[in-house]
């Protein structure tokens, strides 16, 4: 173990858990690569943990956080106006598409979350919630009770009354072979069954992620959402979509994972790479809602100043240089790549995705970890996960260009090629 791997373990809690059998350590990066201790060189298919959303080292970003570094003026406090907060909450109300949005800003997706929840409960004075089994929402006590995978929630007790809906789990042998439109009709009789059964008064809200991310990027047939949509809207259920994964044109056929399925939520949550590595996070809702919470107080460091000179410097760098057309364009190149991969490489169960978030399923966790070792060793960073840990997801920055694209995908389809032959 190296001396920095015993410090790690020594002092951070055990569940903060570290891909790779030799952990690393990245010291620098530069455009879609970064760089170990040892000086070796990967090119980042997880993007950080999407967080990097646009690569490392973008002078537009450097550049506008070392102005506002310039001015001496780190944070003061939200009790003052802050222009760049207003910039960036004035483009985010326009993109979302929601009517009379206004923007709330928090540090992470958890505290996104936990105030959407907030806001939902207190406008409809209830604590019952959906949720979407199989997701993933946070850590804190409300986004951790709405999410849904046992591991995850570490029998942790629950603050809301949460009810759990099918939606993402058309692997499941009761709806194997269906239809889109046939599960969409099952998913759709399960939630009226779920209202007239399973809950004690109204309900609050559904919250669900467009794509599960921490779930295996498992993916709800597009129209589910709009499906639900209508039978929310007939009790006056809150609809708040989690785009912490999916947001900023991720997914390449909409900039908002929501809007692949025709539809405009109460609120949105988002984080991860809107910062491109600075901590942002927030809600955009309908601005009845959440003037509503007046009595919330502020989040200290949520807008502070250099986390949004970070964020209107990335959002303009994805609108400017349309990536949402780039995630489209060599997303298709390695999803296209790897589901031919999976004809003749029977290893591989499923390969998913849209745009820039993609993934591939394996038959067991083993084969999951071999998986991130060879990558790792040929010089490509993805990610783990999923409901039994036999996932791959893999998350680029929107910035990979076509070589890129199609060097990341030479890697996996040889890492799979490997994982295939030691299983035959
Ligand atoms: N929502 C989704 C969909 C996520 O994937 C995550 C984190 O992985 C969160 C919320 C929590 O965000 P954070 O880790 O910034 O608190």
């Amino acid at each position: 173990m190296s001396e920095l791997l015993a410090r790690h373990r020594a002092v951070i809690p055990n569940w903060v858990g570290l891909y790779y059998n030799d952990p690393i350590e990245i010291v620098s990066g530069k455009g879609n690569r970064v760089v170990d201790a040892d000086g070796k060189s990967y090119l980042d298919f997880f993007a950080g943990i999407l967080t990097n959303m646009i690569g490392y080292d973008v002078p537009e970003v450097r550049e506008a956080v070392e102005r506002q570094l310039a001015t001496g003026v780190v944070h003061t406090s939200t009790v003052y106006l802050l222009r760049g907060q207003i910039e960036l909450a004035e483009k985010i109300a326009r993109l979302s598409g929601i009517p009379d949005a206004k923007v709330f800003f928090t540090n992470s997706g958890t505290e996104a979350n936990e105030t959407a929840l907030l806001l939902a409960t207190y406008a409809r004075k209830s604590d019952q919630v959906l949720a979407m089994r199989q997701s993933y929402h946070g850590r804190s006590f409300g986004a951790v009770s709405v999410t849904s995978n046992r591991s995850w929630k570490n029998n942790s007790l629950s603050p809301l009354n949460v009810h759990f809906l099918h939606g993402a789990d058309q692997h499941l042998a009761q709806f194997r072979g269906m239809s889109d439109a046939d599960y969409i009709a099952a998913c759709v009789d399960d939630l009226r069954h779920v209202l007239s059964t399973a809950v004690s008064n109204d309900v609050a809200a559904l919250i669900a992620e467009p794509i599960q991310g921490v779930g295996g990027f498992t993916m709800p047939p597009d129209g589910l959402f709009a499906a639900y949509k209508e039978v929310l809207d007939e009790q006056g259920i809150l609809f708040i979509s989690d785009e912490v994964q999916t947001g900023w044109g991720r997914t390449g056929s909409a900039f908002f994972g929501i809007q692949n399925h025709g539809v405009t939520p109460d609120m949105m949550t988002f984080a991860k790479g809107l910062g491109n590595g600075f901590a942002v996070g927030g809600v955009v809702a309908r601005g009845d809602l959440l003037d509503a919470l007046h009595a919330a107080g502020v989040a200290t460091f949520g807008g502070n100043p250099v986390s949004m000179a970070a964020a209107n410097a990335t959002l303009d760098y994805v609108l400017d240089h349309d990536l949402q057309a780039n995630a489209a364009r060599t997303g298709k190149i390695i999803i296209d790549g790897l589901r031919a991969a999976a004809q003749r490489l029977p290893v591989v169960k499923d390969v998913r995705g849209k745009g820039l978030m993609f993934a591939v399923e394996l038959d067991t966790p083993a084969q999951a970890a071999r998986f991130m070792e060879e990558t790792k060793k040929a010089g490509l960073l993805a990610g783990k996960g999923g409901l039994r840990g036999t996932a791959i997801r893999m998350a680029p920055p929107l910035t990979i260009s076509v070589d890129e694209a199609t060097e990341g995908l030479g890697i996996i389809v040889n890492a799979l090629e490997v994982i295939n032959a030691e299983a035959a």
